[in-house]
């Protein structure tokens, strides 16, 4: 999600002209021959760390991340050689996925992304009282029945947007929940509602364990404790059926 666009330059950071240059030499060694469209080169003020290049009437225009500002030479190199493999569909090269990772996977750059969406992704969540169902009320309710009354509080709401494929969401910057305002209908069995939001509520319990695996947050031991959801079989029938 999107803010307001930023021409300002880091001041430690490499200029906007010298990054087009970097990603025309990208390009280069992605398409050869083929002559490289204009670039233009801006920061934006996403949520979180996040990038995005598209073709726009003939030019490339490229969006970085701000929290990027003082990103060296071989990272932009590495996340030129991305995006652009990306929007060309070339395989993408390992090495340049490995020096992007090793960036943006640092405990420092963690950190920025963190506060970044904590700070800009406020506004994305709207309150917990639906028009059919009331989030808080369940939440209780779970929290008493599969959680002995232990689960600490979360931020819980429904999303702005009416999404099918993104039933629900537990963001652990915020320790908030949100389930899609798809499921705020009463075509949705109230069960539905119900799982969804006992299977976020499993990630935030898990988020806690020390054997917690970012990788794998649908881990073996994840997914029998949600066998510990009465309905769980009828939810994820409805669920497929109808989403
Ligand atoms: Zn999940």
């Amino acid at each position: 999600m999107n803010t307001q666009p930023e021409r300002n330059i880091g001041r430690r950071g490499l200029n906007l002209a010298r990054i087009g240059g970097i990603f025309a030499e990208a390009y280069r060694k992605l398409e050869g021959k083929r002559p490289c469209p204009p670039i233009r080169v801006e920061y934006y003020r996403f949520v979180g760390i996040n990038h995005t290049v598209r073709l726009r009437e003939g030019r490339l225009l490229v969006r970085l991340s701000d929290l990027f500002r003082r990103a060296p030479a071989p990272v932009l190199e590495a996340l030129a050689t991305i995006l652009l493999a990306k929007l060309y569909r070339r395989n993408l090269p390992r090495e340049a996925r490995a020096a992007y990772r090793e960036y943006s996977n640092s405990p420092e750059m963690r950190r920025r992304a963190q506060a970044s969406r904590r700070k800009r992704g406020r506004k994305l969540l709207a309150g917990p009282e639906g028009s059919r169902y009331h989030l808080t009320a369940l939440f209780d309710d779970l929290n008493r029945e599969y959680f002995k009354g232990c689960m600490p509080a979360v931020r819980l709401g429904w999303s702005l947007k009416k999404s099918r494929r993104i039933l629900g969401h537990f963001d652990p910057s915020h320790r908030s929940i949100t389930l899609s305002r798809w499921l705020d209908h009463p075509r949705v069995p109230e069960v539905v509602v119900r799982f969804v939001l006992f299977h976020e509520m499993l990630h935030a319990k898990f988020l806690a364990r020390s054997c917690f695996d970012v990788r794998n947050p649908h881990s073996r031991r994840f997914r029998e404790e949600e066998q510990a959801f009465r309905e769980h079989e009828m939810a994820r029938n409805w669920i497929r059926n109808c989403s």
